[in-house]
């Protein structure tokens, strides 16, 4: 079982299934949402995510039409994106994940907007795009 939860634990959750992927997103958008060079991404399937406290304090934004951004209302932590075309796919942001993981499989994608500050050190595949 993964555990999860934002900066101030007010928001906690756990994850009943494995993390298979990471997805480190250089968009402009999430290096806004995420005060950072990237968004570091696991898609996970929502009906094995669950909020064990803290559901009263996400709130969403919506910087493109059809995608919300979920984050913890008191501190800020965003949590989770998640398209209404496809609301099964949450895209949990990795950085609030507390047990530690591993990812077969990792990338970067919309390196083409990646900030100029950041140096990539891995030899992860790198997408100037969306990934696929
Ligand atoms: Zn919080
Ligand atoms: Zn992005």
């Amino acid at each position: 079982m993964i555990n999860g939860s934002c900066l101030c634990g007010g928001v906690r959750y756990t994850y009943d299934g494995d993390l298979p992927e990471l997805s480190l997103c250089h968009c402009r958008q999430c290096q806004k949402a995420q005060g950072s060079a990237f968004a570091a991404v696991c898609p996970v399937d929502a009906d094995r995510l669950t909020f064990v406290s803290g559901r009263e304090l996400l709130k969403e934004y919506r910087a493109t039409p059809g995608k919300a951004r979920v984050f913890c209302a008191n501190c800020g932590s965003p949590i989770y994106s998640a398209r209404d075309s496809a609301p099964q796919l949450l895209r949990l942001r990795a950085g609030t994940i507390d047990t530690p993981f591993q990812c077969r499989s990792a990338y970067h994608k919309y390196v083409a907007s990646k900030a100029t500050w950041d140096v990539i050190g891995d030899d992860w595949p790198q997408y100037p795009g969306a990934s696929k």
